[in-house]
């Protein structure tokens, strides 16, 4: 692990692609990539593609997700011919959810968001990446105030022992474009309506000129430590 992290260091930091190779090449079948189809992790997986390299994929459909995003997601899989490993929430925790609280108690509450949160997320997640020594994510520090801090390998807070590797992490938004435009990677539709950043359906909405980049989603909530789902805590109040 140490050599992992010395070799790390030794790489340009804005270079992910090798970033990525060092990461599958450290952990093998041990790293997971975990991707909603947004525009860093379509960077991401067209860079593995790329390197000619294998990577697990998955993704959490919450039940909520926008058509656009399954559109984009069956792109991706017959342009780099992969298996995304779809995970779906537990049915029992869901159906008690709404029978209890209805369809919509995520915007009665900030309690009541992580509570769903949780349920259609937070939960898949660890269970799929049950195992796992590492796993990757589009994350980037220009995103918003709560990822201003993140590094490009972190402790993952859920899980003692595993790692989180964000490649992208000194990437802007307009190089994510250049990328995905120079080779052409598919993407999700709706970042053309205006949307900066796209999760379930019911909880993002597109942005004005000059917002940040995570003020669709929840954009009922404030303030701006509430912009996280419990995936990436980043401490304090973060989920
Ligand atoms: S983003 Fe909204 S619908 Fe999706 S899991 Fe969170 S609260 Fe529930």
């Amino acid at each position: 692990m140490k050599a992992f992290l010395q070799k790390i260091q030794t790489l340009d930091p804005h270079d992910a692609a090798a970033m990525l190779a060092a990461t599958i090449d450290q952990f093998e079948d041990r790293v997971v990539m975990a991707t909603s189809f947004q525009l860093g992790g379509l960077v991401l997986l067209d860079m593995v593609h790329q390197l000619n390299k294998n990577i697990r994929v998955i993704s959490l459909d919450t039940g909520r997700l926008p058509e656009e995003t399954y559109q984009c997601a069956e792109q991706v899989r017959l342009r780099y011919g992969i298996t995304v490993e779809w995970v779906f929430p537990r049915h029992e925790a869901v159906e008690k959810l709404i029978r209890e609280k209805g369809m919509y108690s995520f915007r009665e509450s900030v309690a009541n968001r992580k509570e769903c949160c949780g349920i259609r997320k937070v939960e898949p997640l660890a269970r799929a990446l049950e195992g796992a020594e590492a796993w990757i994510t589009g994350r980037r520090m220009d995103q918003s105030e709560t990822r201003r801090e993140i590094n490009i390998v972190e402790d993952d807070p859920s899980q003692p022992g595993r790692l989180k590797v964000n490649p992208l992490v000194h990437w802007s938004k307009p190089e994510l474009w250049e990328y995905v435009k120079q080779n052409n990677v598919p993407y999700n539709r709706l970042y053309d309506k205006g949307y900066l950043s796209i999760g379930c359906e019911c909880c993002t909405r597109p942005c004005q000129e000059g917002e940040d980049e995570r003020a669709g989603r929840w954009w009922w909530e404030a303030p701006q430590e509430h912009k996280e789902c419990g995936l990436h805590f980043t401490g304090g109040e973060g989920i």
